[in-house]
């Protein structure tokens, strides 16, 4: 099912039977098989990948690990993946792929391994104008160095370390994208600069500990913070540096000398922001009631469930959503495919230069969008990325 309500779009947009025809699906999606053997031992997993719409440009999207994955789970990214790069303007489409496992449980020589087999039983795939993976949950620079090292192709893959053609700034770019929307939307809803706002932040890893590290160094309390372990909480505000480091010792953040929380604690504290960077379906209509911050930001992709979703807004909660806020690492994976393909060189303070320009541009189109319709952000992004996916069906004669 698609993640797009037509009668309530249709009533902001102008969105024809044809054009409904080919949003309501995917346009390709495969389950896959991943065999291997590991000395004496068969190795058998499941891998899954999506393209939702390529009319706007190649499939981009992560490769997510995740001992839970869902064929449904990575259709719902790559939907949402097709509106994300629409509404920030740049020539993708929306894919994503997955491989079933804990990549705690294996050691990096048998990840190597998977990868590898990744790549062969997607070939084909694996091609810059086909598909071009990222890292997602579970996944990140090592693992795309070695899809690198198979495909030989240079832009086939982003979120490379940036000693085999990565970008400086592409490790922390959906972070630094998460804390440029927070700090807009921090300002437009409670006419405040972050200075001493009070943030608490589910989740540590790319997206939470980088959001929370640019998000602190521009004067933010990071008040609390979570990985699986659950959380801890200091009311002065964590160094978020030393946190980082924590986790660089691959330690649970509990184990981190602090008061502890739980994850459910976590979210109903007293705080201005609650960042929501783990994975889907955080807040379910069972603890949407309990949550008190004001703006609630989804670093992650679909934190919020649709009936959790009503409860906030009708409680007058500003939830700023994953296509709007969320977009940094898709922008720059877009400057690592250029140079890619250019063989230019970019530098760190280029990449955070065009995510800022470009997430501040996008969130002032949807700030405008929303006062003129009256809709909420989430909404007004989505209506705003449908009509130019609709557009580019329309510009190429599809529709
Ligand atoms: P990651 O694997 O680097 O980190 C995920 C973090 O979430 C870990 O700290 C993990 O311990 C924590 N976590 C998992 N379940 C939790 C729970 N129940 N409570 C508290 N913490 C929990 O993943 P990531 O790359 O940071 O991705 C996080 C989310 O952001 C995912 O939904 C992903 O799809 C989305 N996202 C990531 C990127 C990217 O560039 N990495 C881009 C766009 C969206």
């Amino acid at each position: 099912m698609s993640m797009l309500d037509f009668e309530k779009l249709s009533q902001v947009i102008p969105i024809s039977a044809s054009a409904r025809k080919v949003l309501e699906k995917p346009e390709m999606e495969m389950s896959l098989r991943l065999d291997l053997s590991f000395g004496d031992k068969l190795f058998c997993t499941d891998v899954f990948v999506v393209y939702y719409n390529t009319v706007r440009g190649p499939a981009k999207g992560g490769i997510r690990f995740s001992p839970n994955l869902t064929l449904e789970q990575i259709r719902l990214i790559a939907e949402m993946t097709t509106y994300k790069t629409a509404l920030v303007g740049i020539p993708f489409g929306g894919g994503m792929s997955g491989i079933r496992i804990d990549p705690r449980e294996h050691a990096r020589f048998e990840l190597n391994e998977i990868l590898k087999e990744y790549v062969h039983i997607l070939e084909k795939e694996l091609d810059p104008r086909v598909y071009i993976p990222a890292p997602d949950y579970g996944t990140g620079s090592k693992d795309m160095m070695v899809i690198y090292g198979e495909t030989h192709i240079p832009e086939s893959v982003t979120g490379k370390p940036v000693s085999i053609g990565g970008i400086h700034g592409r490790e922390e770019a959906t972070g630094r994208g998460v804390a440029v929307s927070t700090r807009l939307g921090v300002k437009t809803v409670m006419n405040k600069t972050s200075d001493n706002i009070r943030i608490a932040i589910q989740g540590f890893g790319n997206v939470g500990s980088n959001a929370a590290l640019f998000l602190s160094e521009s004067g933010a309390k990071i008040v609390a913070v979570s990985d699986t372990s659950g959380g801890i909480f200091n009311s002065d505000g964590f160094d978020i540096k030393e946190l980082i480091e924590h986790k660089k010792e691959k330690k649970y953040l509990q184990e981190y000398n602090a008061e502890l929380v739980s994850g459910e604690e976590l979210f109903e504290l007293d705080v201005d922001v609650l960042v929501l960077a783990a994975l889907e379906d955080a807040i379910t209509e069972d603890n949407a009631e309990n949550i008190k911050a004001k703006i609630i930001v989804e670093g992650a992709n679909y934190p919020i469930t649709e009936a959790a979703d009503k409860i906030l807004v009708e409680s007058g909660k500003v939830v700023m959503p994953d296509i709007l806020t969320n977009s940094g690492g898709v922008i720059a994976s877009y400057i690592e495919w250029h140079q890619g393909k250019s063989g230019s060189l970019s530098e760190k303070k280029e990449t955070y230069s065009t995510i800022d320009k470009l997430m501040s541009k996008t969130f002032n189109n949807v700030l405008k969008f929303a006062n003129l319709s009256k809709l909420n952000y989430r909404d007004a992004a989505l209506a705003l990325a449908v009509q130019r996916v609709v557009r580019a069906m329309e510009d190429r004669g599809l529709i």
